[in-house]
């Protein structure tokens, strides 16, 4: 007795999380009397470095999320379109192609994509989050290869969902920050001086996409590209799913998963 109770206790947490296999069928029963807005329960393995991923259909909050859990958990984030944006106010090559496609609502080549955040992912420490890629199988399946040759694949997808009814008119009141990605929403979170930024100063723009026609065609495109990575993250048993109508609905349950996945000891 004395032996057994000293063995359990001089192992780490990661220790036993390798060892003893939560049976996929108890997770199953979990799901099913869980009662929080969060589907799915992970394994949880404390000391990991997050290596995060947010998915979910366009204005479901994927930037502000981001700007949350970078400022609780001090990680990088890497955002798709935040830097597609940055290009374009740049005037890069890279930006002069994606400003066209960016408008009409139609994705940049997987090969432009992977290019641009494989090289972000390089220089950055271990904790970060992805924002807006892979946004197709073709980038996930690239990324995850990638990704296995450094030993740093993904540890968990947070999928947002909120309603379609809310989301366009989210859209239509969206302003942003391009230099910094900041998002501000007229109803919900307003800058402090109408059309400024609350940090620098500058000036808030509307995205060129903002619009009720160009978001019907993102929308589409989202459900025929991008929706099928849902099944693909749910088959590598990483994925989670948060329901909300509003960004402050949705950021606890998040803050929740986080702390109870990767422990706050690494982030401060
Ligand atoms: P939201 O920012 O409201 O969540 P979103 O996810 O559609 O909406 P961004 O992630 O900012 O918006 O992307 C804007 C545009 O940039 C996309 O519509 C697409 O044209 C292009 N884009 C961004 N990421 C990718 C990607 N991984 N692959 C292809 N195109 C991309
Ligand atoms: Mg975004």
């Amino acid at each position: 007795m004395y032996f057994l109770k000293n063995y359990v206790l001089t192992k780490q947490p990661s220790y036993w999380f390798n060892h003893i296999q939560i049976p996929y069928t108890m997770m199953g029963l979990r799901k099913l009397f869980h009662t929080s807005n969060v589907l799915n329960s992970l394994p949880i393995r404390d000391g990991l470095p997050m290596r995060l991923l947010l998915l979910g259909s366009p204005g479901s909050g994927k930037g502000t999320q981001s700007s949350r859990i970078q400022r609780k958990f001090n990680i990088s984030v890497i955002s798709s379109g935040d830097l597609l944006r940055q290009n374009i106010a740049r005037g890069t090559k890279i930006g002069k192609i994606a400003v066209k496609e960016i408008e009409r609502g139609a994705y940049i080549s997987d090969d432009i994509m992977i290019e641009l955040i494989t090289k972000e992912l390089q220089n950055k420490q271990q904790n970060w989050l992805l924002d807006g890629f892979p946004r197709t199988i073709n980038q996930a399946v690239v990324l995850d290869d990638r990704l296995a040759m450094t030993n740093r694949s993904l540890n968990l997808v947070i999928n947002l969902h909120v309603p379609e009814d809310v989301i366009l008119q989210r859209i239509m009141d969206r302003w942003v920050h391009v230099p910094s990605g900041r998002v501000y929403n007229l109803s919900y979170n307003p800058p402090k001086i109408s059309g400024i930024d609350d940090i620098t100063g500058e000036k808030l723009t509307k995205r060129s996409d903002d619009n009720p026609e160009t978001f019907k065609i993102r929308l589409q495109k989202h459900r025929s590209l991008t929706e099928p990575l849902l099944e693909y993250y749910t088959k590598s048993n990483i994925l989670i799913t948060c329901y909300g109508r509003t960004s402050d609905e949705i950021y606890p349950q998040i803050e929740r998963e986080l702390l109870k996945r990767f422990g706050v000891g690494n982030f401060y």
